[in-house]
């Protein structure tokens, strides 16, 4: 039967008609991994051990998130209400932006940050305030505090910040909570193992702080999809009601347990890409590439003009690498995700000869 035409077609709310699309570069990614954070190896042994467990017929039942959320809570010193396992942050910003943003409400942010912070945001019907960092992007928290209105009702920090790798101060943290009471403050803390520093004690004895962290960066489970919201519990009760109570999925649930007992393998891992970044970090001074300092698993470079060709030609020596130029105050930056000392030192020798061939072809030209 010939389908019936129509000239009228469903249309979506006038928000999100106004997104911008945002396709990150996820295909063709085997070889070195230098583009998207991850952890560059391999997840613990325990977790594989776990996971060559798990028997077909566990996956016929519906996950059960509450004995894991009991676990992890333990693990950070929480409360089981204060602690909610989502499919990713990505899950918990969605959630957290749904649970608390209404019509002309501000989200707060500085721009260059996390992308998804915008892309939930800007599909809500609150207004998307930026503030934008200077050029050697650090934390502005003093733009931050003054950009704080009455309507103001999510504070986004990414600490570190990505693609800069800047970090804010505990105090300037709790300041901004303090000015903003009718705000939630999320503090996300993806690359928290890196940093070393946290918030996290200080969950439940603010009444707007929230903290996420995730599972995708060091302890290497960026497949699972597993992150972790954490707040006062009158908090999460709310964000609860809007949270899908099936969204982690029963391998992620059978992972976490020994993704967090195995400790040796964690603190062996961020211990390489520590040494490996203190290595990388002067390789690039020694090539004279303009890096923003780091606290974490990432550096921002300063390529220029041709940040497309550099990026490409990394590509075919087999290292993948993120172009930022898009990001606000980004242009020609390219953002460099630290692996082993044994990746970065190959990573190191195709920098320099992406920047050699760079050079060459600007004298040819
Ligand atoms: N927050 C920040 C600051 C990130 O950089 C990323 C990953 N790029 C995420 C959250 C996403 O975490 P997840 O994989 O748990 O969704």
């Amino acid at each position: 039967m010939a389908e019936a035409t129509t000239t009228v077609a469903p249309a979506p709310r006038a928000r999100v008609q106004a997104m911008k699309e945002y396709h990150p570069p996820l295909g063709s990614r085997d070889a070195m991994r230098l583009d998207f954070n991850e952890n560059t190896l391999e997840c613990s042994p325990k977790v594989r051990e776990s996971l060559v467990q798990i028997s077909t017929g566990a996956l016929t039942r519906y996950p059960e998130r509450e004995p894991v959320e009991a676990i992890v809570a333990a693990h950070l010193g929480l409360r089981a209400e204060q602690v909610a396992l989502t499919n990713g942050v990505d899950e918990a910003i969605h959630v957290l932006f749904e649970t608390f943003l209404e019509a002309d409400d501000e989200v707060l942010m500085l721009v260059p940050t996390y992308t998804m912070y915008e892309v939930y945001a800007s599909a809500t019907d609150a207004r998307v305030v930026t503030v934008e960092a200077a050029d050697d992007l650090q934390f502005p928290f003093d733009r931050l505090m003054a950009a704080i209105t009455p309507r103001t009702k999510v504070i986004a920090i990414a600490n570190p910040n990505s693609p800069s790798g800047s970090v804010a101060a505990r105090a300037q943290l709790l300041e901004l909570a303090r000015r903003a009471p009718q705000a939630v403050l999320l503090v996300d803390e993806a690359y928290f193992h890196f940093f070393g520093e946290t918030v996290m004690d200080l969950v439940g004895t603010l009444p707007n702080l929230v903290v996420a962290r995730t599972f995708s960066k060091a302890y290497g489970l960026a497949g699972l999809r597993l992150g972790l919201l954490a707040g006062p519990a009158e908090l999460m009760r709310w964000v609860r009601r809007v949270l899908s109570p099936y969204s982690v999925n029963s391998l992620a649930l059978a992972c976490l347990p020994p993704a967090l007992e195995d400790t040796a393998y964690l603190d062996w891992y961020v211990g390489e890409v520590l040494a490996a970044r203190t290595e990388f970090e002067a390789a690039l001074d020694a090539a004279g590439v303009r890096r923003w300092p780091s606290r974490t698993n990432f550096v921002l470079v300063e390529i220029g003009a041709r940040h497309g060709e550099f990026v490409r030609l990394m590509r075919e020596a087999g290292v993948l690498v993120r172009d930022r130029s898009s990001d606000p105050g980004c242009d020609g930056r390219v953002r460099i995700t630290i692996g082993t000392r044994g990746q970065m030192r190959q990573a190191v020798t195709a920098l320099n000869n992406a920047l050699a061939a760079l050079r060459t072809e600007s004298r040819v030209r």
